[in-house]
């Protein structure tokens, strides 16, 4: 049976920075019950506390340069964070290879989670367009990640990995 990483905010565990949860319903919840869905939370397996103060990718910076070591994940107090946010996505990868994991779905707009946006890195509450650090990560090792308002898309992509595999 084909699994699927899932943040573990959209599950309804309160690892969000700000000690929060955005359970979603549907399709998560038929997936739950058989048993694809592993739980996964990048920030704290990077060993980052919850609650926690939010990070944002540094303004005018991707992933995918703060995993070549270009740019850094900044806290709004300065702290960086950098090696807690790289550590959770290389556990999330690694985590994808134990289970064989080819799809995962990652909650949106978060700056290890983000799939299609993420914040601009100057704390104003604008989003642009860009990835995670562990969308980013996931991505470029061939696992397709979606973010919860694409279940459906998602669904498609299982129905394709399990039609592959007979
Ligand atoms: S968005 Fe990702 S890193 Fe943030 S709390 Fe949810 S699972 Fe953890």
């Amino acid at each position: 049976m084909q699994k699927i990483l899932v943040s573990s905010c959209l599950l309804g565990e309160k690892v969000r920075y700000d000690g929060r949860s955005c359970a979603q319903d549907g399709l998560l919840r038929l997936w739950q019950e058989e048993g694809r869905i592993v739980p996964f939370c990048p920030e704290s397996e990077g060993g980052l506390s919850t609650p926690r103060p939010p990070a944002e990718i540094e303004p005018g910076h991707s992933a995918e340069d703060v995993l070549r070591g270009a740019a850094r994940v900044m806290r709004e107090d300065g702290g960086d964070v950098t090696a807690a946010f790289v550590q959770g996505a290389e556990r999330a990868l690694a985590c994808c290879w134990k289970h064989r994991i080819k799809i995962a779905i990652l909650k949106e707009g978060s700056p290890s989670c983000g799939v299609a946006c993420v914040h601009d890195g100057t704390f104003s509450g604008r989003k642009k367009p860009g990835q995670g650090v562990t969308t980013r990560l996931l991505a470029r090792h061939g696992i397709s990640v979606f973010h919860e308002g694409q279940l459906e898309l998602a669904a498609c992509r299982l129905a394709e990995l399990e039609r592959d595999c007979g």
